[in-house]
């Protein structure tokens, strides 16, 4: 199977499909990989690295050529799905419960389409998990980007110029991102506490040697494993008592997520009014709306003196990495799509029927 990996041509995005390391396990695996001239550049792969594990290293025009698969971290432009061949294969992050003209659009060309974001979260996928591996990523890079903002030291220091306390950093929804958050924050020699609804979350943040804050809120578990929404009343209850506690802290890093809902409000404007001047609270649920009442998706914004980043894109500011772990998942996917580089597309499993998100239909 001949696999395409183009330049992402999404505003602002730096990651790559597909890394060197990867087309050499393809290659070896029986795949040909055509990649776009420059398409690792602005994540630190360089075309020579493409080309001597075994790339293709083409001109966009001829990317396409003989190609049975395409590889890309987000979904096409409107005119990209119009040179697709029907019947090509696609992976990618292509927001199948949001971008519904996009999936469309892709339905109508006749793509076999993959959606990362569509794999299930079984064990045997573990490897394909996008979602975990971008997640991770931006765990950290929020605590990094909040580090950067405080105008305060993170760890404890005592030096001749006297004590400096540690920085308490509160991370709400302790997930694949927040537990990240809540590792990266401890490294940096903060006081960290964490908070989930799911109950079962408890002792995942206290190993991680962060104390788990008592809102005296539970919320039930989905057979998923994911959080099922919090009712009106107890939503109320939740941003009460965080309105009490969030004063005590400088940095707050938000993931709280239900799936296939908005992001949960669980900051409301008056506990950010609370906080300490200079305080910094860090969104990662802004693309679904963000957890603070005063986030704005997209971009950084001060209210009431503290600063509030909501920026979604912070995979793609560590770039070199980010693409590494989703190479890693997408290689996996087609390993799984065209065992020994030939397509073997069976529906009835749960991983390839569970992430293809539109395919031609079959007319009897
Ligand atoms: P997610 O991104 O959907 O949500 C992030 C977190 O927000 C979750 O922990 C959720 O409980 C929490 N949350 C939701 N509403 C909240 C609220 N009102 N207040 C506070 N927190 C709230 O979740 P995720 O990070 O993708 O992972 C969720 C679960 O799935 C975890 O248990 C994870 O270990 C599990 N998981 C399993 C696999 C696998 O088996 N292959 C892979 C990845 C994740």
């Amino acid at each position: 199977m001949r696999v395409a990996v183009p330049k992402e041509t999404g505003a602002g995005e730096r990651r790559v499909a597909l890394v060197p390391d990867s087309v050499g396990r393809l290659t070896a695996a029986g795949f040909s990989i055509v990649v776009e001239r420059g398409a690792g550049t602005a994540a630190g792969f360089a075309d020579a690295d493409y080309a001597a594990a075994g790339a293709d290293v083409v001109d966009r025009g001829k990317l396409l050529a003989g190609a049975q698969a395409v590889v890309r971290v987000t979904g096409p432009a409107a005119e990209e799905v119009a040179e697709l061949p029907p019947g090509i294969v696609l992976a990618g992050f292509l927001s199948p419960l949001s971008d519904t003209a996009g999936i469309e659009r892709l339905t109508e060309r006749g793509v076999v389409a993959f959606a990362m974001e569509s794999i299930p979260r079984i064990t045997r996928a573990q490897s394909m998990d996008a979602l975990s591996s971008q997640s991770t990523v931006a765990g950290y890079k929020a605590v990094v980007a909040a580090a950067d903002r405080l105008p305060r030291l993170f760890p404890l220091l005592m030096t001749a110029a006297g004590t400096v306390a540690p920085a308490k950093v509160l991370v709400l929804g302790a997930g694949v991102a927040g537990l990240q958050a809540i590792a990266t924050a401890r490294r940096l020699g903060a006081i960290v506490s964490g908070f989930d609804v799911r109950p079962a979350v408890r002792e995942q943040v206290e190993s991680l040697g962060a104390s788990f804050l008592d809102l005296g809120i539970q919320g039930a578990e989905t057979s998923g494993g994911y959080a099922a929404e919090l009712t009106p009343d107890e939503q109320a209850r939740q941003q009460a008592a965080l309105e009490e506690q969030i004063p005590e802290f400088d940095v707050v890093i938000t993931t709280a997520l239900v799936p296939g809902r908005p992001a949960p409000k669980l900051i409301p404007a008056a506990a950010v009014e609370k906080m300490r001047p200079g305080s910094v609270i860090v969104d990662l649920a802004a693309e679904t709306g963000g957890n603070c009442e005063l986030t704005d998706p997209g971009s950084e914004v001060e209210r009431h003196g503290v600063t509030i980043v909501g920026l979604t894109d912070f995979p793609s500011r560590t770039p070199y990495h980010a693409s590494q772990l989703y190479s890693r998942n997408v290689t996996a996917l087609l390993l799984h799509l065209a065992p020994g580089g030939e397509l073997a597309l069976d529906f009835e499993d749960e991983i390839t029927g569970g992430a293809c998100v539109t395919r031609p239909k079959v007319t009897a």
